[in-house]
């Protein structure tokens, strides 16, 4: 199947007179004839459930979905993308480990992963997504576990060289995990250029609607987790019954692990029903993503081509630093831009309070267009010199561009411009 017909298609294939729709399956429980058939399930969690706090019907559809679209083994859905995110890194890491991971991340990432698993004794050793192999292997530790980034990142928009990280993860015997919300499987697929886990925040475009919040992490099955670095996938889960995740589960060991030790312990499964949401945004993401990327991409070159704009981030564009790493890894630049308005802060504020269609948010790839001011929002906490060492120029705005009719957003923008500036 492509990706179209993945989107509306995998993950759930209803037999004789079932629904056509997947169904909610609102049920906590599931019931078993006999009390020897209920611990048997025990012994063999993946052929039935026994708990939605593991495992529920509506979600299994998702995962597999979004398995499929992603060219993995299988999925596991989370209540949010910072669960994913969590639960990526503890599957592998506890105290006393290491991550490396690229400095571009949503900032939520660095939080979790410079504050509170440092808290927990996982420490993070942060790289550019720009520098070169020596650089990256000159940061991983015998205890390093991972590397991480992300695909398009969340706000700088720097595309990761994804075949340049995961040589080095691999030459250390390291999995690469690449969070890959911006660009969705329609735009990149990280598992077919060498990722080993890919996660998203799904509230972002794969809802695309804004109405969930959830992340799910996907096992390519490919890595080798027995090559003596990652001995809690091998040797016995005393707090599974002595199973051997690699033994029991081969492909699937990273997946199941995540599902049946940790999404037993810290309990972050989604809702049937946020499941249910999210799989009708994803019935249209293909769909969705080449108007996100079209709109985008004329409203990037609307704001070059603008007296009032003094630069424009978006990677589709000839000019820009990453455009080259687009071209290769991105089917499209997805639909986030920033620019900086000349002016500085004071004109960004009266530009976004013109605007009249465009809503201001904090949120992006809705399928409305939104716009944000980082260093009024994200970035308040910091003073004008710190806003810039984080990049956010005091007179940046991102723009998510939404599927409007394009004419509509660029008149908007106009507009703003005009009453901004007169
Ligand atoms: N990863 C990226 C790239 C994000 O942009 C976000 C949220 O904006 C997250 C992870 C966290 O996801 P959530 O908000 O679903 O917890």
């Amino acid at each position: 199947m492509r990706d179209e017909t993945k989107c509306l298609h995998a993950g759930y294939t209803p037999k004789n007179a079932e629904p056509r729709v997947v169904p909610i399956v609102q049920s906590t429980t599931y019931v078993y004839d006999s009390s020897e058939a209920i611990g048997a399930v025990f012994d063999e969690p993946t052929h039935s459930l026994i708990y939605s706090r593991f495992a529920n019907p509506t979600v299994m559809a998702v995962e597999g979905k979004i398995a499929a679209l992603e060219g993995g083994s299988a999925a596991m859905c989370t209540s949010s993308g910072q669960a994913a995110l969590l639960l990526a890194v503890l599957n592998l890491c506890k105290a006393g480990d290491s991550i490396v991971s690229s400095t571009q991340i949503y900032g939520g990432a660095v939080n979790l992963f410079d504050f509170t698993l440092r808290k927990l004794g996982i420490e993070c050793i942060f790289v550019s997504a720009d520098d070169d192999e020596q650089t990256i292997a000159a940061a991983i530790k015998p205890n390093t576990k991972a590397l991480f980034g992300e695909t398009l990142s969340n706000p700088a928009l720097a595309v990761l060289d994804i075949e340049r990280f995961a040589k080095v993860a691999h030459a250390h015997g390291l999995p690469l995990i690449i969070d890959n919300t911006f660009a969705t499987p329609v735009l990149c697929k990280p598992i077919s250029f060498g990722a080993d886990i890919v996660l998203h925040s799904t509230s972002k475009y794969m809802d695309g609607h804004a109405v969930q919040i959830g992340g799910v992490i996907v096992d390519s099955g490919r890595f080798d987790w027995k090559n003596g670095k990652f001995p809690e996938l091998v040797e016995p889960d005393p707090s599974y019954h002595g199973i051997s995740y690699t033994e029991t589960y081969g492909d699937n060991a990273y997946i199941i692990k995540a599902r049946m030790q940790l999404m037993r312990d810290f309990g972050v499964y989604p809702a049937a029903h946020a499941a249910f949401l999210l799989n009708l945004g994803l019935e249209t993401l293909a769909l969705r993503m080449e108007r996100y990327c079209s709109n985008a991409l004329k409203v990037a070159e609307y704001l070059a081509s603008c007296e009032h704009v003094e630069a424009v981030n978006y990677p589709g564009l000839p000019g820009n630093k990453y455009h080259a790493l687009a071209q290769k890894y991105l089917k499209g630049a997805s639909g986030v831009t920033s620019f900086i308005i000349r002016g500085g802060r004071e004109k960004a504020m009266r530009f976004m309070d013109a605007l009249q269609l465009v809503s201001k948010e904090v949120h992006v790839a809705d399928i409305r267009t939104c716009v944000l001011h980082p260093a009024s929002t994200t970035h308040r906490q910091l003073s004008d010199a710190q806003i810039a060492a984080a990049g956010v120029h005091p007179g940046m705005v991102r723009i998510s561009v939404g599927l409007e009719h394009v004419d509509d957003i660029l008149e908007d923008i106009g507009q703003a411009f005009a009453r901004a500036f007169h």
